[in-house]
């Protein structure tokens, strides 16, 4: 009788510790893709910050730069990329669409920046598990 009932507290506490792990792991997945979703994109020309967009709405916009320099930014479906460049590398353009916290296009010959960030919204994630 005691052989049984300790096979199956090891049993439970085997149930236990997975079911644990897994709301870990629930967890943090939930926290990375919060976290790492940003809802801003910051354009800088030459160090200076040309405009801020929110990522929710989609749109298109001709960067300036310099005397002809252009950069198309597109925004949509939360994704922001280069969509045609005046720059002769054209790496910008070709650099996939950035929508991750701290990710970013860059485009040396136009000294254009374009990083993704999270606008303070309270500072407190809502995170219901
Ligand atoms: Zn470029």
């Amino acid at each position: 009788m005691e052989h049984i009932d300790k096979t199956r507290l090891r049993r439970n506490d085997v149930i236990f510790i997975a079911a644990l792990l897994a709301v870990v792991a629930i967890a943090g997945a939930c926290l990375y893709f919060l976290r790492g979703e940003g809802n801003t994109v910051t354009v800088t020309v030459d160090g200076e910050v040309y405009a801020t967009y929110s990522l929710a709405v989609d749109r298109v916009e001709d960067i300036h730069t310099g005397k002809d320099g252009l950069n198309r930014l597109v925004i949509k479906d939360g994704k922001a990329w280069v969509e045609t460049a005046s720059c002769p590398d054209g790496i910008c353009a070709a650099h996939k669409p950035i929508h991750r916290e701290g990710e970013s296009i860059v485009c040396l010959p136009n000294k254009v920046v374009i990083t993704v960030s999270t606008a303070d919204s309270g500072n407190q994630p809502d995170i219901v598990v």
